[in-house]
């Protein structure tokens, strides 16, 4: 493995190369190599600078971490180091300014607290362009990137700044009195803030006017503003955009091309971008004059990254705005509960609870009093086996499209049927290189594995016994859709013609600025009735739509995971926020909005709390169990995962990493749950094990994981580590 080390021949003169650099480099996974790689350098280079340094047989970004003069005569001694034996570097990025002191310390921050190599992190954190464009290549761009705002700045001069809000006075809306007093709650108090506002409260109104006055009040200042999925909420930008001129505002997130990313990351990382509107990603954005950071539905999961470099993009939000000196602002109808255990006020009983660090700013009602949803459950124990839309929901569709009204029914699962079945012998459409079924497409008439993507074309007839008669068990979307389509066949649309139905969901919008026309469509009214996953559910703003259905979210209220219920309440509550989002024409219409939901367990304690629209009750409910059963946030979690060729080699390295923790000195605060098979045990022909650990307390469990990852590395290359071709550590874990 010495090609990998820095350090080899030939040797160089060390009065050559006066200057020893400690560099962050991506170096591969689990490798031995240390955080961060020494080399040499001519001249002194700044913390921060991004250099090319030769990496094996490679040539790699790196980004300097430390600088020191090498002792004038030979090896330095004290550091245990050999100057005249390491590597020089091959050149720094020219004209860029360093990374500052504050992004470095979130990098390092979020290595340590996830467990990961600090180059890694890093490096993942920087647009793909830089590590991929040569040194030439990438100065083109930055020279261009600089005439660019060069440019723009001389067009604009003497004009007023970029942060002027764009938008004429005029369309600006009056804010409502809770708007008010939450932002002048913001203004001047400390924070972290959670924006504790309903579906349409306007909490978007209230995060451009604290952007706004941000801007206003400092010339430099900027803003990052983040949102869990951004082609989910291409309205989002467009307000942004609109108040505050297409040039302040940039986006970072996945769905860019590499070229558009570098060309945000500089426009931000030079000041130039007042806002950066992102993903999860942008997170790690470099802003120099950051001042601001809002987390839009800071409950969604998606703020966790579940692959590679493991984080949670909200919480390290809060660790870097403390540590830049900048506000945060979460916001959300239905707060993860970790946030809202953490914004709790003081307790009135007493000086018992000092209360949460975070401050609530409560906005509980919707802008133009538009009223809540009804709520109408339909128990599916009264109706015939197999129903998959009962009559009475039926009913309600059908009244909506006589009176010209959308609707929309949510179902969490894609595909005809997760799974096709043979009654005769019982064969199921079991995916073979996976612990789960593959999903029935009827769509293309495949069978198609949703874990590891195999997919097949539907045999004829049972491939076990012969049996032509497989049939679907249970529903997906395009299942309902064929089914609606079927039961509205027959019916006409006020203005004539037939019924419009339109399915959104992972399969129809594969392809790149599908979603936005097929939502586009939804808007300009070409719809009557909407079927999808979750993606329907969230944050759009549509206007006619006056019925949410909900089927077959059932899964969810006795789930195994102890954050389901949560999250299914956040996925309905956010749903009913979908109907009725326009009160003056409701009531020109002389109805109002109305959501079904389908259930198994219409008495279940979730769906009074829906009805009330009552999270905070819910809330408390889920908070009170969670103390007693001694789970988050009254406790912190992290999985040690192992993938392996078998179960037993992938549980076994695990119970032999469990078993070495005993000694550690930080064991005595932790639990250590025995390894077990994952949820789903098999992916793609690998096994998958977990080992769960907690402590109540945070410093403990990470004193606990640092002591451990050496164990991970030692045990993987013992015998205890055969047959295992992975581990991970996941702090703070999102499902168990
Ligand atoms: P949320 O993000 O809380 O769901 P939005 O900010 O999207 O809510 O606001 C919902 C709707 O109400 C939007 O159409 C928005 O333009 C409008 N709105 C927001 N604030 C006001 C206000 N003060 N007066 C009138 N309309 C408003
Ligand atoms: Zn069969
Ligand atoms: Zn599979």
């Amino acid at each position: 493995m010495g090609s990998l080390t820095a350090s080899s021949d030939p040797p160089v003169q060390p009065s050559l190369w006066p200057w020893r650099l400690q560099i962050a480099v991506h170096t591969p996974a689990h490798s031995a190599l240390g955080d961060l790689l020494d080399y040499v350098a001519q001249e002194a280079l700044p913390a921060g600078t991004l250099v090319r340094v030769p990496l094996g047989r490679n040539e790699v970004l790196g980004v300097v971490w430390g600088c020191q003069a090498v002792p004038e005569c030979g090896p330095d001694v004290a550091q245990g180091i050999d100057a005249s034996a390491l590597k020089p570097i091959i050149a720094p990025l020219e004209g860029l300014t360093p990374l500052s002191a504050a992004w470095r310390d979130l990098i390092a921050f979020s290595a340590r607290y996830y467990r990961h190599a600090l180059g890694e992190v890093a490096l993942s954190a920087l647009p793909p362009q830089l590590r991929k464009l040569s040194a030439a290549q990438l100065q083109r761009r930055f020279n261009r990137s600089a005439h660019r705002s060069e440019k723009r700045r001389a067009d604009r001069d003497p004009a007023p700044p970029p942060a002027a809000p764009a938008q004429p006075a005029a369309v600006r809306v009056q804010l409502s009195a809770q708007q008010a007093d939450a932002l002048e709650r913001f203004e001047r108090e400390d924070g972290p803030f959670l924006l504790f506002g309903a579906t349409g409260s306007g909490k978007t109104e209230v995060y451009l006017r604290a952007v706004e006055r941000l801007l206003e009040r400092d010339a430099q200042a900027q803003a990052l503003v983040m949102v869990p999925e951004i082609n989910l909420t291409p309205q989002l930008e467009a307000r942004f955009q609109e108040r505050f001129g297409a040039d302040a505002v940039v986006s970072q997130h996945s769905g860019m091309t590499d070229p558009q990313r570098l060309r945000s990351w500089l426009a931000a990382h030079s000041g130039q971008a007042r806002i950066v509107l992102g993903t999860r990603l942008a997170v790690f954005a470099s802003m120099p004059r950051l001042a601001l950071i809002v987390v839009d539905e800071e409950h969604d999961p998606s703020y966790k990254q579940q692959d590679g470099a493991r984080y949670s993009a909200r919480d390290l939000a809060i660790w870097r705005a403390r540590r830049e000196g900048a506000k945060v602002l979460l916001g959300s109808a239905t707060p993860s509960l970790e946030s809202w255990h953490n914004s709790r006020p003081p307790s009135t009983l007493g000086a018992l609870d000092p209360g949460g660090r975070y401050r609530r700013l409560p906005m509980p009602e919707r802008v133009a009093e538009a009223a809540w949803p009804a709520l109408r459950l339909i128990d599916m124990n009264q109706q015939p086996a197999h129903t998959l839309i009962a009559p009475a929901l039926l009913q309600a569709i059908q009244a909506c499209i006589g009176r010209g009204e959308q609707s929309m029914a949510l179902l969490n699962r894609r595909g005809y049927a997760p799974v096709l079945a043979c009654a005769d012998c019982n064969w199921k459409s079991e995916c073979p290189h996976c612990s789960a079924y593959r999903v029935f497409h009827k769509v293309d008439r495949t069978l198609r594995c949703h874990h590891c993507g195999y997919t097949e074309r539907v045999p004829r007839a049972c491939p076990q016994c012969g049996n032509p008669d497989i049939a679907p068990l249970g529903r997906g979307t395009e299942r309902i859709e064929e089914h609606l389509a079927q039961l509205l066949a027959p019916l006409q649309r006020p203005g004539g013609g037939a019924v419009r139905i339109a399915r959104i969901d992972a399969d129809t919008t594969r392809r790149q600025g599908a979603l936005q026309s097929q939502l586009a469509s939804v808007h300009a009214g070409e719809v009557d009735v909407l079927i999808g996953t979750q993606m329907i559910a969230k944050g759009h703003d549509f206007r006619r739509i006056t019925l949410v259905a909900a089927l077959n979210l059932d899964g969810a209220l006795y789930s195994s995971d102890f954050r389901a219920s949560e999250r299914l309440f956040a996925l309905l509550m956010q749903a009913a926020g979908r109907a009725g989002r326009d009160a003056a024409w409701l009531a020109e219409q002389g109805s109002r909005a109305q959501m079904v939901i389908q259930t198994h367990h219409p008495q279940h304690r979730l769906f009074a709390a829906l009805r009330a629209h009552d999270y905070p009750a819910f809330a408390q409910d889920q908070l009170e169990e969670r103390r007693a059963a001694g789970m988050p946030p009254f406790t912190f979690q992290a999985l040690l995962c192992a993938h392996a060729r078998t179960q037993e080699a992938a549980q076994g390295f695990l119970q032999a990493v469990g078993d070495a923790t005993q000694a550690l000195p930080a064991a005595a605060r932790v639990t250590r749950y025995p390894a077990v098979p994952m949820m789903i045990q098999r992916i793609a022909n690998i096994e998958r094990a977990q080992m769960l650990v907690e402590s109540p307390s945070r410093a403990a469990l990470q004193a606990w994981l640092a002591q451990c990852q050496p164990l991970l590395h030692a045990l993987r290359r013992a015998p205890a580590g055969k047959g295992v071709i992975r581990w991970l550590i996941d702090v703070d874990p999102q499902a168990i």
